[in-house]
């Protein structure tokens, strides 16, 4: 049996109801009597989609790396990330 999801264009009263397929839709906001409209889709499951779950994978490497050293604090021998900062700015053209 699904679940309905219904809106009351009154008052704004969202609620659901566990009803079957046979029944009828509901008419009436339970809390103003006022005209309740069902909106599609119904309970849970559209809200999930489109959330970017698997969007962080690709910069793992790095991040790994950079956790791991400020773990330890032990041996800083390996260079963070040299020339981030110090890619020099040597593309100055002259305005002809
Ligand atoms: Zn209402």
């Amino acid at each position: 049996m699904p679940t309905y999801e219904y809106e009351c264009r009154r008052c704004g009263h969202r609620f659901e109801k566990f009803q079957a397929m046979k029944d009828r839709p509901l008419q009436r906001c339970p809390r103003c009597r006022g005209k309740i409209e069902r909106l599609p889709g119904g309970g849970a499951g559209i809200l999930f989609r489109g959330a970017g779950f698997y969007a962080t994978d690709y910069r793992s490497a790095g991040y790994r790396k950079a956790a791991r050293a400020d773990k330890s604090g032990e041996s800083t021998k390996a260079a963070p990330a040299a020339g981030s900062a110090a890619k020099g700015d040597t593309t100055k053209s002259k305005a002809g």
